[in-house]
């Protein structure tokens, strides 16, 4: 239970692959399961296919779930729809190596909440800073459409991700598959928190914690390219971010 597991306590676990019991939907409390899938996660027969491909063909690639890059003890978590094939897919690190991954790392960039320089690759030293960036999806879904059953076979590790962050304040959901996985995982209607750009929506989970889910369009080339999203309204979500939660400075040295 979220109340129950400290940070530390949480971050062991999940650099383990341990499981978590949490209780954040009536779906998850029948279940037990790690907040990272497997490298191996059969869930998905599609999805593990198309996986399987990619190892064939690009022997040097990640090609598995892509877990989640977080800071200690995250205050935001960031949701997106799944790895781009050769983005995250191809890197490890969620949004590392497309062209969503530029304008969100810049953005975290210039509001703290990441230090050093992205530079698209794993090992660019990039470091977050109170914020945690997972995917709905784990696995690189064929031309970036992941099926809704693949979204509900996932939900499973980003509900035991969400509960592995005791100091969680916020969730920034990329889009509105990511927007209503984070409300599914929460057990809550979506017609009672329609997705929007700009949206914010309260509400408590069954700890009795209170959270804020922040909207936004997914920073995607297509977004982008489209003017359906431009760097000045991202940046607009994030200055709401940074109006409800306290972001630290980062630690130096
Ligand atoms: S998308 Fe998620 S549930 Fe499906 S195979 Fe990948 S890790 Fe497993």
């Amino acid at each position: 239970m979220r109340s129950k597991i400290n940070a530390g306590e949480a971050q062991r676990l999940r650099d383990k692959g341990l499981q978590l019991q949490i209780r954040s939907n009536d779906t998850i409390d029948r279940e037990s399961v790690s907040a990272e899938p497997p490298r191996d996660c059969a869930r998905c027969e599609r999805l593990v296919a198309f996986r399987h491909e990619a190892q064939a063909a690009h022997r040097d690639w990640f090609n598995a779930p892509v877990p989640t890059f977080a800071a200690a003890e995250p205050r935001l978590l960031i949701v997106g729809l799944a790895p781009g094939l050769r983005g995250a897919n191809r890197t490890g690190r969620p949004f590392t190596g497309d062209f969503a991954g530029t304008l969100l790392y810049e953005t975290l960039l210039t509001y703290g909440l990441a230090t050093g320089t992205y530079a698209e690759r794993i090992d660019d030293g990039l470091q977050l800073n109170g914020c945690a960036i997972t995917n709905a999806v784990r696995c690189v879904p064929l031309q970036n459409k992941p099926l809704p059953s693949e979204i509900a076979n996932c939900r499973p590790y980003l509900s035991a991700t969400i509960a592995s962050f005791p100091k969680l304040e916020a969730i920034l959901a990329l889009g509105r598959i990511a927007h209503e996985s984070v409300l599914r995982a929460f057990g809550l209607k979506l017609s009672d928190f329609p997705f929007a750009h700009g949206g914010e929506h309260r509400f408590s989970t069954r700890e009795g914690t209170s959270l804020v889910l922040f909207d936004s369009y997914h920073c995607s080339r297509y977004n982008t390219n489209t003017g359906r999203l431009t760097a000045s309204m991202f940046h607009q979500v994030f200055d709401s971010i940074r109006a409800r939660i306290e972001i630290q400075p980062a630690a130096v040295g």
